[in-house]
């Protein structure tokens, strides 16, 4: 199977993100000025423009905001999926990720808004960093 897209460095804002992902976390960043959630991750806090923030660990449960369906995807990588999904994934802890939710038979039928999800990290080749994706629970 081709290679799945694999983020690039130096990538200062998501760095601590995938250095998480490899070692089985799913990370974010809160601000320590104003206690928000500052996810995708930055270097600033969008709500008050603190540049102090500190990483913490989910527990990589959430619930299903919305969802798509690809039925086909030519790109490399992406080709022998067949149909899957594009989901974005409201974590507990405050935040919203755009993500896949696997193991379902028909993800045309199986997937549901508001559905129970958790977090498991998609292997992918030799060194590369894993994809997280979502599980219903
Ligand atoms: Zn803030």
């Amino acid at each position: 199977m081709p290679k799945r897209p694999q983020p690039r460095f130096p990538e200062p804002n998501s760095q601590p993100f995938w250095e998480g992902v490899r070692e089985g976390e799913l990370r974010y960043p809160t601000c320590d000025a104003c206690s928000e959630v500052v996810f995708y991750p930055r270097l600033h806090c969008p709500f008050c423009g603190s540049r102090e923030l500190s990483w913490k660990v989910s527990r990589g449960e959430g619930s299903v905001y919305t969802y798509s369906v690809v039925r086909q995807n030519r790109m490399p990588g992406f080709i022998e999926l067949g149909a899957y999904s594009v989901a974005y994934i409201d974590l507990d802890e405050g935040f919203r990720m755009l993500s896949s939710v696997v193991g379902v038979d028909d993800p045309t039928r199986d997937i549901h808004i508001g559905q129970r999800v958790k977090v498991e990290f998609e292997p992918q080749e030799e060194g590369d960093y894993p994809i997280p994706v979502f599980r219903p629970i």
